[in-house]
């Protein structure tokens, strides 16, 4: 299906199909989505990107805004709006029956060029769907709702000062009290994005015995006693509040458990699918905008007489980096497609290994694209301010995209892990069709 070209004209600045390019994925919702998540991007966010990052904050009143203008259930949901959340706001009145893997990475793709405004929904995004999908209806229904109408704020705790990767060797622990009606929590949750503004945390804890089978899910209220929080500075980001928290001796209502008691760790691995996903389609527009700017500058700044464009080099960069950005873009899409033709199950387990390589893939794109450009750029490319503030910015946050949500070398060698039992499965169910 061909639509109008829409956004930037330069190449590779914007996906082939806004460029009026055929494309099999993209119908008139997904066009209307892109134009007024662009608009509202564009109206609330850009011009005060610069001031929220002086401040080291997004204003509350913001984050109101977001719920009501219909940005909130999308960020939470993912690629499927469930039934029960029907009932809220939606951007761009796009009925949520329609709402698909497509509608998500369109969301994302246009909400990312307002950089800073993704960092406030980071916690929501991957701290929500185990609440929605695991969470006992009782839960559900005390606590979602004033998350989704912007009132309380969740996120996502698993990585711990000593493990990070290793999630399954992780020490906070949950111990229920003899009546059976708590859980007394202590332990530590380190850079945790969002902690600092959240209502309740999602955290991995320790229930049972050592390693994978003794690790649940308990979601635990930040304002409980016992509970402390301190801000990390980290040179990237600083507007998602990443965040070291304490807990002491801290009870937790056994109601709060979400999932099975010692059955968290298939569902913490499930879960960091999407974020994977999400985190390339954030590497995916860090690499356009890159691209938009200085595919500008290098057609205005002279240079031994004459336009950057003109030098052999230069060009031969953008070549590059065009070719590597639209391989991306292919691989994403090819992923959402295949994962809105099966089931939440089918999807984690036969396309968790290749969402962790997409997630290599796209931190790699993400950071080969953002060092050229800042070469092109010369010195304007290391300064906050001025024609290249956009490239610096990116390059100086494109490293929150490669370790965050499974670090690099992890995610080949749980590519490589997952192969490899997929290609084990096909040939004896092969060899006994035989
Ligand atoms: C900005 C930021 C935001 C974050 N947000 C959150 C959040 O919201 N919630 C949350 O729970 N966590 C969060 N994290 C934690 C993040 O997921 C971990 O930092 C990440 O999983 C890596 O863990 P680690 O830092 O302990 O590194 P380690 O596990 O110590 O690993 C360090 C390095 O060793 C190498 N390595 C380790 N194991 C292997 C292996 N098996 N094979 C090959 N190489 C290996 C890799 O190169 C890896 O980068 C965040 C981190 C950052 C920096």
């Amino acid at each position: 299906m061909t639509s109008e070209q829409f956004g930037s004209t330069l190449p590779w600045a914007e996906p082939a199909w806004y460029t009026g390019r055929p494309s099999p994925y993209y119908k008139e919702s997904h066009r209307h989505l892109r134009k007024t998540v662009r608009e509202w991007v564009e109206t609330n966010v850009v011009p005060h990107v610069e001031s929220w990052d002086a401040a080291g904050e997004v204003p509350k009143s913001v984050y109101a805004q977001c719920a009501r203008d219909g940005l909130l259930a999308p960020a939470a949901a993912g690629r499927e709006i469930p039934e029960d959340w029907r009932s809220y706001p939606i951007i761009g009145g796009i009925k949520p029956e329609e709402w698909d893997g497509f509608h998500d990475l369109v969301f994302w793709d246009e909400l990312y060029r307002g950089g800073a405004i993704s960092s406030i929904f980071v916690g929501l995004t991957v701290g929500a769907p185990p609440l929605r999908l695991y969470g006992s209806p009782f839960l559900k229904e005390k606590i979602l709702p004033d998350i989704l109408n912007g009132k309380t704020r969740i996120c996502l705790a698993i990585t711990e000062p000593a493990a990070g990767s290793d999630v399954r060797n992780l020490t906070t622990t949950a111990e229920k009290t003899p009546d059976g009606k708590h859980y007394i929590v202590n332990g530590e949750k380190k850079w945790i994005t969002n902690g600092i503004f959240s209502d309740f945390f999602m955290a991995a804890v320790r229930t049972g015995g050592a390693g994978a089978e003794g690790i649940s899910f308990l979601l635990i209220p930040r304002h409980s006693e016992g509970v402390k929080c301190r801000k990390i500075e980290i040179g990237a980001g600083r507007l998602s509040a990443t965040t070291y928290i304490t807990f002491e001796d801290v009870k937790v209502d056994a109601s709060y458990l979400v999932g099975k008691e010692n059955g968290g760790f298939g569902l913490i691995m499930g879960n960091f699918n999407h974020e994977r996903i999400w985190i390339a389609f954030q590497a995916l527009r860090g690499a356009r905008l890159c691209l938009e700017d200085t595919w500008a500058w290098a057609m205005k700044r002279e240079v031994f007489g004459k336009p950057l464009i003109e030098q052999p080099v230069v060009r031969h960069k953008f070549g590059l980096m065009g070719k590597k950005v639209e391989e991306l873009h292919a691989w994403i899409e090819q992923l959402v497609y295949e994962l809105d033709h099966m089931s939440h199950e089918e999807g984690n387990k036969r396309l968790g290994g290749t969402t962790a390589l997409l997630k290599v893939e796209a931190g790699m794109t993400g950071k080969y694209v953002a060092d050229e450009c800042v070469k092109i750029f010369g010195g304007l490319g290391l300064t906050k301010t001025g024609q290249g503030a956009r490239v610096e910015a990116i390059s100086r946050g494109v490293i929150g995209l490669i370790v965050p949500g499974g670090s690099e070398d992890v995610m080949i060698d749980l590519g490589v892990r997952e192969a490899l039992k997929q290609s084990k499965t096909m040939s004896k169910a092969k060899a006994s069709r035989l």
